[in-house]
């Protein structure tokens, strides 16, 4: 009987310790280096200051801990990993810290499951020390939640690959050293048998940024980390495949579920933050002769919130949990990822709006970390796979088991039911 709410000690000082390093040392990062791509520019001011802060964590064995052992990496495992992501949450510069920043994790996975000795030795190796940042391309400008409809097409001209096609929305397509680029190459199926996965150095003839895109209106047009690319000609060896032809979109699916669960993870921590914010605010601020924590209605959004992000936290642990018990993306795992994903834009608006509402003013203003969290509510719903997209998951696979009832009416109808059970206990009945 091992449901058992607890974490083992010896781990729990880890995280407490954890909890102070990034509250002192990583969480002032997040007010000096503004730049969109401060966290994750290997050439920002930025990845000066978090040099000693990488080390500190490596000497603690705390580094990259995405990757378990069956894939060469030192993991602990996804629940404790999620226990940890709750942290990191509470800081942009945090993942990188730590090395678990998105899209790096993700590629660092199919690295780890897919690639030949030479990629593993040129790509992840490096991306594991934290030396190299990469990008992940899927997302068209046509397309993006139907990969169905992508045509970013690559062909094999004797042992060259040559990509011709635009991609959109490829996070940090501008500092990456490498990019892993889902083709098309074969347009005569379905996608997911004539897709493939090349790995495009960031400086390959034929490949071309034509502009950079932020999240948000506060940026200028031109500015941010994702890159809208245009690839024309552009030709990889035939040793840039990363699995086999026609399976890009079996290596896609075994990281974006990985992606969507520390996302998940980390969207706690930002859950927990916002209610910190939101009770400090509650019992220090006081109108009409009492507290704010002293009304009803503002002791409902507290108990709601609490609720929201209780019932949030435990979904995800679990879903962590059942990772490290199938040890892949099984069908309940899928499920479950699918499902946490679907509900962290709706956790996220509720908690955020009501700990920016409670703070007034000062919740719209520049001067509390609020508004940034807003920011997140959309993105959280598009990033990844639209929310509606996870949804059909979720329900198509709880439908596919149900079977339906003979007859019009249904198995559990009274009257019918009442019969039978009207004879099973005819002994008993007058
Ligand atoms: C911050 C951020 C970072 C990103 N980073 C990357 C990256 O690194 N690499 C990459 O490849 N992509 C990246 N993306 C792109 C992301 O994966 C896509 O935005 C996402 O898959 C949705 O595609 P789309 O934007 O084309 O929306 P569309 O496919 O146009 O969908 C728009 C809307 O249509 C509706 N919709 C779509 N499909 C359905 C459906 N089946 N049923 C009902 N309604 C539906 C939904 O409301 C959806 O939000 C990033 C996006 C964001 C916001």
């Amino acid at each position: 009987m091992a449901w058992d709410f607890s974490t083992d000690p010896e781990f729990e000082r880890q995280l407490e310790w954890m909890r102070g390093f990034v509250a002192e040392e990583i969480e002032p990062l997040d007010l000096v280096f503004r730049d969109p791509a401060a966290h994750v520019d290997p050439r920002s001011p930025a990845a000066r200051a978090m040099a000693p802060l990488k080390e500190e964590v490596k000497k603690r064995g705390l580094w990259a801990l995405h990757l378990g052992p069956e894939l060469g990496g030192q993991g602990l495992g996804q629940l404790k990993l999620g226990l940890m992501n709750e942290i990191l949450g509470r800081s942009r510069f945090a993942p990188t810290v730590f090395g678990t920043q998105a899209p790096d994790t993700g590629n660092a996975e199919i690295l780890a499951r897919f690639g030949t000795v030479e990629q593993k030795a040129k790509y992840l190796q490096p991306l594991l020390n934290g030396e190299i940042v990469s990008c992940y391309s899927m997302t068209e400008p046509q397309a993006g939640a139907d990969p169905g409809e992508f045509t970013c097409k690559a062909h094999l001209d004797g042992d060259e690959w040559v990509i011709d096609g635009e991609k959109w929305f490829a996070s940090h397509a501008c500092i990456a050293e490498f990019l892993i680029v889902m083709v098309i190459t074969d347009p005569d199926v379905p996608v997911h048998e004539g897709s493939t996965m090349l790995i495009v150095p960031h400086d390959t003839p034929g490949l071309e940024i034509v502009r950079n895109t932020a999240v948000g209106p506060k940026d200028e047009i031109g500015s941010g980390v994702h890159g809208y690319l245009r690839f024309t000609d552009c030709r990889v060896p035939e040793a840039s495949r990363l699995g086999p032809v026609g399976e890009g979109f079996k290596v896609a699916q075994s990281r974006l579920g990985g992606g969507r669960i520390h996302h998940a993870m980390r969207t706690v921590g930002m859950l927990n933050k916002a209610m910190d914010y939101m009770t400090e605010r509650v019992v220090s601020r006081t109108t009409k002769g009492e507290r704010l924590a002293d009304k009803q209605m503002v002791q409902e959004k507290i108990a709601d919130s609490y609720t929201q992000i209780l019932q949030f936290r435990l979904h995800v642990l679990y879903a962590a949990w059942l990772l490290d018990r199938d040890k892949t993306y099984t069908r309940p795992v899928r499920r479950e990822i699918s499902a946490i994903k679907a509900a962290m834009p709706g956790v996220l608006k509720d908690v955020v709006y009501r700990a920016l509402h409670l703070h007034g003013s000062l919740g719209m203003s520049n001067e509390t970390p609020l508004m940034d969290m807003w920011q997140y509510v959309p993105e959280m719903g598009i990033v990844d796979g639209p929310t509606e997209v996870h949804k059909i998951g979720v329900a198509k696979d709880i439908l596919r088991d149900v079977a339906p009832s003979d007859g019009p009416f249904p198995t559990y109808h009274v009257p019918t039911r009442l019969a039978a059970a009207r004879e099973k206990f005819a002994a008993h009945l007058d």
